[in-house]
């Protein structure tokens, strides 16, 4: 056997974030967003002795900082203290039941919120679907930490190290948590990235989901690149974006591209649409490692998608990204089919290491 080469970075804080639910169409059900999640894609990957298993280092909030709004990492931090010292049942998990909408500010500013964090989520928060608990600071904060180690790793050398983030995070906002996410652990990878000197940073978004948070971020923003393959939102989540219309803000038109994929498309209609966004990548010509938002809901059995993607068409998106010859960080997003995260997450990051390391 080989000496393991990949950096697999990982961390027991999200076993915490537990005991989650979240509302899909009035009902309740548990969040398919699970600690076995993570817990089945470390076993595989260790399991193959390819990947050399590090904890992540602490860097701090100022990452964070760079990227969300204060208010939002307040709420987050705070709002499960704040409910329990209101005399919330700590066995329940903390959704929002009113949500700030636009609409209802209208043009009025509303900048008088209630003090308690847990009564201000609905400012933060787009949907039923980010729940918190006891341990959702402390694992959206580990999740970060997870991402930059692995960005330093690649920085100092690593062809490619991965990131097991959980919970994942290109749904959350400047100022916004949604979509399971609460910190958006690819967003802060670039923007690391351009603080260490980098120019020109891109971010392949492969969920099945459009990234709304991530392209949110970058929107006006000419040196990050964001090129996203996603269910078309015409009929998925989110909804409200991720349409081949959306190309860039005024200031940063041409640095965003969307692919919706129709429901039931294959491996090979996927690559199909993988070229396009590798294209558009190696036009804009990164001077940063790639930045990949990992998902593997775009499987065939996933429980909350719908394309038709096989476990060896995650080693072919993986050598295709390879032949972009650029280093890759690779970040876990979504992927919700548990018994198969294992093989997929094995067949992906084999195809891009195998397909990286042959110069
Ligand atoms: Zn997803």
């Amino acid at each position: 056997m080989t000496h393991p080469t990949i950096p697999l970075i990982a961390s027991d804080h999200h076993l915490a974030h537990d005991g989650l639910i979240e509302l899909v169409a009035g009902r309740e059900v548990p969040c398919f967003e699970s600690p076995a999640r993570a817990t089945a894609i470390r076993g595989a990957l260790l399991e193959t002795g390819a990947y050399d298993l590090q904890a992540p280092e602490t860097h701090g909030p100022d990452p964070i900082a760079a990227v969300h709004e204060l208010e939002l990492i307040d709420v987050v931090e705070h709002a499960w203290t704040d409910a329990i010292a209101a005399g919330w049942d700590e066995r329940r998990a903390l959704l929002p039941d009113t949500f700030l909408l636009r609409a209802y500010a209208g043009s009025m500013p509303l900048d008088a919120l209630p003090a308690a964090r847990h009564l201000r989520l609905g400012a933060y928060c787009f949907d039923t679907a980010t729940p918190i608990v006891g341990g959702t600071a402390a694992a959206a904060r580990a999740a970060v930490d997870i991402a930059l180690t692995a960005a330093d790793r690649v920085l100092a050398g690593a062809p490619l190290a991965y990131a097991l983030c959980r919970p994942p995070g290109h749904h959350a906002g400047r100022n916004l948590i949604g979509g399971y996410c609460y910190f958006n652990n690819a967003a802060i990878v670039a923007e690391w990235l351009v603080s260490r000197g980098a120019s020109r940073v891109a971010i392949l978004d492969v969920d099945f989901h459009h990234g709304n948070g991530t392209q949110q971020i970058f929107w006006q923003r000419p040196d990050v690149f964001y090129a996203s393959l996603h269910g078309d939102p015409g009929g998925i989540y989110p909804y409200f974006s991720g349409y081949a219309t959306e190309v860039g803000g005024d200031r940063a038109v041409g640095t965003t591209i969307n692919l919706p994929l129709p429901p039931g498309t294959d491996g090979d209609g996927y690559l199909t649409a993988l070229d396009v966004a590798l294209d558009a990548i190696t036009d804009f010509d990164p001077d940063a490692p790639v930045v990949v938002s990992l998902g593997f809901d775009t499987y065939h059995a996933d429980p909350i998608a719908n394309l038709a993607l096989h476990t060896d068409d995650y080693a072919r998106i993986g050598s295709r990204i390879a032949a972009l010859r650029r280093p890759v960080v690779a970040i876990q997003e979504g992927g919700y089919a548990v018994e198969a995260l294992g093989a997929n997450a094995v067949a992906f990051l084999g195809g891009l290491h195998e397909d990286l390391g042959t110069e």
